[in-house]
């Protein structure tokens, strides 16, 4: 099963040790965890594997795009479209690689992608992000660690001599982490809860309605 060696930071055809497949009480649909030896490093790796309708009548276990154990970075990750996803990727690698600069760099095109994706007016990360506060897409806060982190990108893109530590590195990966989390996944997250609430309360005004007037036959 194809899974990322984070030991060898490469995807490898890990060879599987064993499966448990649950079911849960809510969803239906069975879960599958994989334990897995990477062939190259030897260590112990969890994927898992979910079953999908492919066909009429047909499921196929389809293998989970992200790693359960070692935890990756950020779980969150493949819910990002994947123009920003493989820049955050890509300054991870480079924050591993202690390439400080070029992480800053990369963090600062993974917001190019998210202003790409809301097709922001304005060509400069300063003004897309400028922009996307303007139209609620991210709050105030949000605003201010993109600001932080599109001067470190500056900094790190323009031959000034001028360095980005680690600690700077890390916080504004963080940071580009936490917006991109923040617009595509909490936000996403936030509305399927207030629907669910939603039709629950509507369920409830249903049922109880039907008990106070129960239809005469
Ligand atoms: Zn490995």
């Amino acid at each position: 099963m194809i899974i990322e060696c984070p030991y060898c930071e490469s995807k490898v055809d890990g060879k599987i040790i064993g499966e448990h497949v649950s079911y849960g009480d809510e969803d239906p649909h069975p879960f599958k965890a994989v334990l897995l030896e990477c062939p190259a490093c030897k260590e112990s790796l969890l994927g898992y594997q979910e079953l999908i309708q492919v066909g009429f009548e047909q499921d196929e276990w389809i293998t989970g795009s992200n790693r359960l154990w070692p935890k990756p970075t950020n779980n969150n990750r493949w819910l990002l479209p994947s123009i920003v996803s493989d820049s955050l990727q890509e300054a991870e690698k480079c924050y591993n690689a202690r390439a400080y600069s070029a992480c800053a760099v990369m963090c600062g095109r993974s917001l190019e992608g998210l202003c790409n994706h809301y097709q922001t007016k304005s060509k400069t990360i300063g003004g897309g992000i400028k922009e996307l506060l303007e139209r609620k897409i991210i709050d105030e806060r949000l605003f201010q660690w993109g600001e932080a982190l599109r001067k470190q990108r500056n900094l790190g893109a323009h031959a000034t001599g001028e360095k980005i530590t680690k600690e700077d590195a890390r916080d504004i990966l963080d940071f580009a982490d936490a917006i991109c989390e923040y617009v595509f996944v909490l936000s996403n997250k936030f509305d399927s809860f207030i629907k669910r609430q939603e039709e629950k309360a509507k369920k409830e005004a249903k049922e109880r309605n039907a008990e106070e007037y129960p239809e005469v036959f």
